[in-house]
């Protein structure tokens, strides 16, 4: 059953091929390797804890996204396999990273997490933190750190014009960073936007990533 609403989502990701994060969180190993055998490679989770104990037992070629709030004192624990960090909103944590990259002989791919949406409850940059960060001396000396794009979370809301403006307004931070930061940096070049609910919009408004759960795996 799953297999079918998965074909839907990639139809509609195929024209701007974008990719599919398969937010599999609190799902268990069974449900993941069923969608594996289907192809899919990319997973997106948001607990320390469960993404490594999946990390420990499923395929290794899978890709582990890490979309949720992370804390900073977790960050050791993905450190050696996660392939990207969605969700990084601080400087402190960016730093953690880097550290923790570093330790493991790797470098990880983050996106840097923008407050799109009106509640306050998600996290996320502002324009002046995100333009602070890039500018500072410290991000200058992150050696184990790519920052290859953007991430936001729409405001919860069935206003479907509603989300497209937060969506328009993320798709152009990215664009104003790019001009001012990345310029000759082709792997700035994501844009995380998009959900179960609001991912067709996000695609409209130009995601290059949507992170797709209780569509592809049911309810949680
Ligand atoms: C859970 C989650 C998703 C997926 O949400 P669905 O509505 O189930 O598609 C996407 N992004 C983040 C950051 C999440 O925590």
């Amino acid at each position: 059953m799953a297999n079918i609403i998965l074909e839907e989502v990639r139809e509609k990701l195929k024209p701007q091929n974008v990719t599919l994060v398969a937010v599999s969180k609190t799902k268990p190993n069974e449900a993941i390797l069923e969608m594996y055998k289907e192809g899919q490679r990319v997973f997106g989770e948001n607990r320390v804890q469960e993404v490594a104990a999946k990390y420990e037992v499923l395929p290794k070629d899978i890709q582990w996204h890490v979309i949720g709030h992370l804390q900073t004192n977790k960050v050791k624990y993905i450190a050696p396999f996660v392939s990207m960090i969605h969700s990084i909103d601080s400087l402190k944590l960016l730093k953690e990273v880097n550290k923790q990259a570093k330790r493991n002989d790797r470098t990880i791919d983050c996106l840097l997490q923008m407050h799109i949406a009106e509640e306050d409850t998600k996290f996320g940059f502002s324009n002046s933190e995100v333009t602070e960060l890039l500018k500072s001396d410290a991000y200058q000396g992150f050696e184990n750190i790519r920052i290859v794009g953007v991430m936001g979370m729409a405001t919860f809301t069935d206003d479907k014009e509603h989300v497209r403006q937060e969506f328009k307004t993320l798709r152009y931070v990215f664009e104003n960073l790019k001009l001012g930061f990345f310029q000759n940096n082709d792997t700035f070049s994501e844009v995380s936007m998009g959900m179960s609910g609001d991912f067709e919009v996000a695609i409209e408004e130009g995601s290059t990533m949507v992170r797709i759960g209780s569509l592809l795996f049911g309810k949680r």
